[in-house]
């Protein structure tokens, strides 16, 4: 990867109105501050994984995310999930980042979400989402 390329999805992060926070360890999404924080480990599948919170930060800005329900519900963090790696796939177009083992990543991302046991979206009736 490239600094050009990091700077590029960072400049993406500020023009949404969020930060990037290069001190934490693990690779998170903060709603309340919208910042991302990211470790310092930039290989292409960890610029996929800077784009996909960059589609979490725009799905919250967007939808007004549920973390209890993310939380509890893996239906509803299926759904959420899948938003932020679509999301992902147009930032990184934008940035200019190959995407040539993109969908292996997303695939692999995707299954672990698969907790069992698996709530259906029936589950969420009722429930403000
Ligand atoms: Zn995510």
């Amino acid at each position: 990867m490239s600094e050009d390329q990091l700077g590029k999805l960072c400049d993406i992060v500020s023009a949404l109105g969020g930060n990037v926070n290069f001190t934490a360890e693990k690779l998170c999404f903060n709603s309340e501050t919208l910042t991302i924080h990211v470790p310092f480990k930039w290989g292409l599948e960890d610029l996929y994984g800077l784009a996909h919170e960059i589609g979490h930060l725009k799905d919250h800005l967007e939808n007004e995310l549920n973390y209890d329900l993310w939380r509890n519900n893996s239906a509803y963090r299926l759904t959420v999930e899948m938003r932020a790696w679509t999301y992902s796939y147009d930032i990184l177009m934008e940035a200019g980042i190959h995407t040539s083992n993109w969908s292996n990543h997303v695939n692999q991302k995707l299954s672990s979400y698969l907790n069992f046991p698996y709530q259906s979206l029936d589950a969420l009736e009722g429930e403000a989402v």
